[in-house]
């Protein structure tokens, strides 16, 4: 290839032949396929397997085609998250979804200065401009990353997609619920319900634990697996039958 180095134009096979003068010699079964989109769903179920050859599933729309808006997609297919169109079903409604229990230790040792939300990380400005320059504003900074991370992996653009459910318990010697739950929060409004918290007194483990059990066992199911995670600097100790009740109630419920 001449100039290796330099930016080459794509042009389309069609445009190829027209510009050579020349008739196209592929077929027109050819023709067709090479005027179509060559991105192809990541899906699991069309990699070959020991048994089955390879079935990919190809992009509906011509090649070159602009990116789709999220919102465009056909009936029972789905639009990628760089905006391509399939019609095949959407890897992401495949894999396992979960109930994410959010248990967040606000007592007063959540106050130190020690730990800080990273500076220039996304939502840091705004906790600290609400006074979380402090332990819970890294725990507040950490959890929206992790709901913008994950809204990212779902497509940006298409809330409704979300199918982990998130609960957020916050405790220091009782703990209260700040969300149970929720699929439609994004995560502005995540952050937002978060920082309506202050740092309170004492700090119960198994109350916390106790009631993240409940919370769990009210919105138990099977389509959604749940995940607990707890969130504190550790100035206080656990029963262990607590931590045996909640695993064994989580085995018992499937
Ligand atoms: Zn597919
Ligand atoms: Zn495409």
């Amino acid at each position: 290839m001449p100039n290796p180095t330099r930016a080459k134009d794509w042009v389309s096979h069609k445009l190829f032949w027209m510009r050579t003068g020349f008739k196209d010699p592929y077929s027109q079964e050819d023709q067709n396929t090479f005027a179509q989109c060559d991105a192809m769903c990541s899906g699991p179920e069309h990699v070959p397997a020991p048994t089955t050859q390879a079935q990919p599933s190809f992009c509906s729309l011509p090649v070159f085609h602009n990116p789709q808006p999220p919102d465009s997609a056909p009936g029972g297919g789905y639009v990628s998250h760089d905006g391509h169109v399939f019609l095949c079903k959407n890897p992401i409604t495949l894999q396992q979804a979960f109930h994410v229990l959010f248990v967040v230790d606000i007592s007063s040792s959540m106050s130190n200065r020690d730990r800080l939300p990273l500076p220039n990380t996304p939502g840091s400005e705004l906790i600290s401009r609400r006074h979380f320059n402090n332990r819970l504003g890294s725990v507040f900074s950490s959890l929206y990353r992790f709901w913008i991370a994950r809204q990212a992996a779902y497509g940006a653009g298409n809330p409704l997609a979300r199918r982990d459910a998130y609960s957020v318990i916050m405790f220091d010697r009782a703990p209260i619920t700040c969300t149970e739950n929720d699929f439609t929060s994004s995560p502005e409004q995540l952050l937002e319900s978060v920082l309506q918290f202050r740092t309170g007194r004492g700090t119960n483990f198994g109350a916390a634990i106790d009631y993240a059990r409940h919370c769990m066992e009210r919105n138990w199911s099977s389509e959604r697996s749940p995940v607990m995670i707890f969130l504190s600097d550790g100035e206080c100790r656990i029963e262990e039958a607590a931590m045996q009740d909640l695993c064994r109630r989580a085995v018992v419920l499937g």
